[in-house]
């Protein structure tokens, strides 16, 4: 399995989902390699072949802080925006324990008030790592 620290240019990926405004994808690839995944084409960009999916995971070490560097450019950071956690990839596979990429973008959607709950949608298959009950409530209140 390969575990890689990655920096990407940006994190809030604009979505063509429709009701969907910006996706968020803490990580690339996946440790699960579900057979029915359709995200297996996203190895293309970091030169990996469709049978590779399942084999690497790439961690987007920097996510966090282009998240509130993006946020703050939207207009009115984003209270209006639907945001889509995660399309390509598990947000709560076994690596978030450690790096918790996924905690901190919710903590900071939750700071700038965006509305979580009504306008983000958490795919997920692995429970290990959910937000805590606190930052949940405070997801939830907001
Ligand atoms: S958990 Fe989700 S992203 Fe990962 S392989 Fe399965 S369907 Fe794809």
């Amino acid at each position: 399995m390969e575990y890689k620290e990655i920096r990407v240019k940006n994190i809030l990926v604009k979505c063509g989902i429709p009701g969907i405004d910006f996706v968020i994808n803490p990580y690339m690839g996946c440790r699960f390699a579900c057979k029915y995944c359709y995200a297996s084409f996203m190895g293309r960009f970091v030169g990996k072949q469709i049978s590779d999916w399942g084999n690497y995971v790439h961690i987007k070490i920097n996510a966090p802080e282009l998240l509130i560097k993006e946020i703050k450019k939207l207009k009115n950071k984003g209270k209006d925006k639907e945001i889509f956690i995660s399309s390509v990839t598990d947000p709560y596979q076994g690596i978030e324990a450690k790096y918790k990429l996924t905690r901190q973008c919710l903590e900071i959607l939750a700071e700038y008030q965006i509305h979580l709950l009504m306008d983000m949608v958490i795919f997920h298959k692995e429970f290990q790592e959910r937000p805590s009950k606190g930052n949940m409530a405070k997801i939830v209140k907001n």
